[in-house]
């Protein structure tokens, strides 16, 4: 094994089942000490119990790793602040933040309810920030870590009936995009992981013939590499059934029109201009795409 994780401490959320149990256990097979964190709630969220994480904890030490269980609801700060806090008394560092754990509520958005809407924006987003902002002192300090954000292809592209997890899973990614650029300098690698898995999350949505070939473990694979000393930033990966792919978000060249010409119809008339992917481009930060117009605009005025 050449990916290794000897001597790194991990805390990987909603860790009780599905994809986090997976993450947990090939980190900690892979050397890691691991924080098994699991509210032990039902799939939308209802109730609490800590049977998954110990049971987590328990297979790990059995395998001869370490770990320990926390029960922090990850929508709550001050709950994940005393995970970290044991973290740090027990182990003295955090290496790595898998942002996993998740719910699920799903209904067409004529009939969600707001507090639907909310409570996933809340275990998601509220969630991610809390575990992100609680170690990003210890990270930017020790001058490493790892941060793994779990999107979603509902949240790249939709889906029918998940504009609360469709939100929550783009904003996400939003989240990466700034704390990539901001964790650069202290070396914390900031990345975004979209699994496809058979879990509890998706038992009931696909055929047990197609849910047999999606085991959590290949999204694990790729998850890890999300992780690891020589982690890439920044980077959307999508993980399913053995499948591997780069999610990116392009921004064509685009048009420039002069004051006298800007109208709605001259934009629409330029539509297939500004639609042209022939000179699109990953932007590195928002401020590249002001520069780009403004490089437009100054190029008409030299030439004008
Ligand atoms: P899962 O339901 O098996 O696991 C989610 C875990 O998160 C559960 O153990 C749950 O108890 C825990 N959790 C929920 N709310 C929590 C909270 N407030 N605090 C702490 N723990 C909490 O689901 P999964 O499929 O393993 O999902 C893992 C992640 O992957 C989620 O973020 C999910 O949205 C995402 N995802 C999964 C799929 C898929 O195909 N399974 C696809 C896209 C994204």
């Amino acid at each position: 094994m050449s990916i290794r994780f000897d001597g790194k401490v991990a805390i990987v959320t909603g860790a009780g089942n599905g994809l986090g149990r997976s993450h947990a256990l090939e980190l900690a097979a892979r050397g890691a000490k691991v924080v098994i964190n699991d509210l032990g709630g039902a799939r939308d969220g209802v109730g609490a119990s800590s049977a998954a994480a110990d049971g987590v904890v328990a297979e790990i030490q059995a395998a001869g790793g370490e770990a320990f269980a926390h029960g922090a609801n990850v929508a709550i700060f001050s709950e994940v602040e005393d995970m970290v806090a044991q973290a740090m008394a027990k182990w003295g560092r955090v290496d790595i933040l898998i942002n996993n754990a998740g719910i699920l509520r799903d209904k067409s958005f004529s009939k969600m309810s707001i507090d639907d809407f909310k409570l996933v924006m809340d275990v998601h987003v509220m969630g991610s920030v809390n575990c992100t902002k609680a170690v990003w002192e210890i990270m930017k300090q020790q001058g490493y870590g790892r941060i793994v954000m779990t999107t979603s292809s509902s949240g790249l592209y939709g889906n029918f009936g998940q504009a609360n997890y469709g939100a929550a899973k783009m904003a996400v990614v939003g989240l990466m995009n700034t704390l990539a650029i901001e964790g650069a300098k202290y070396n914390i690698h900031v990345n975004s992981l979209a699994p496809t898995a058979a879990t509890r999350m998706t038992e009931d949505i696909m055929p047990a013939e197609i849910l047999g070939m999606l085991v959590p473990e290949a999204v694990t694979a790729g998850a890890l590499t999300l992780c690891h000393d020589n982690a890439p930033s920044r980077f959307i990966l999508c993980a399913g059934g053995g499948g591997y792919a780069k999610s990116s978000i392009f921004e064509t060249d685009g048009i420039y029109l002069s004051p006298e010409e800007r109208s709605p119809e001259a934009v629409a008339g330029q539509w297939d201009d500004i639609c042209n992917t022939s000179n699109q481009a990953e932007l590195e930060s928002g401020f590249k795409q002001s520069e780009k117009f403004l490089l437009k605009a100054q190029a008409f005025v030299q030439g004008a």
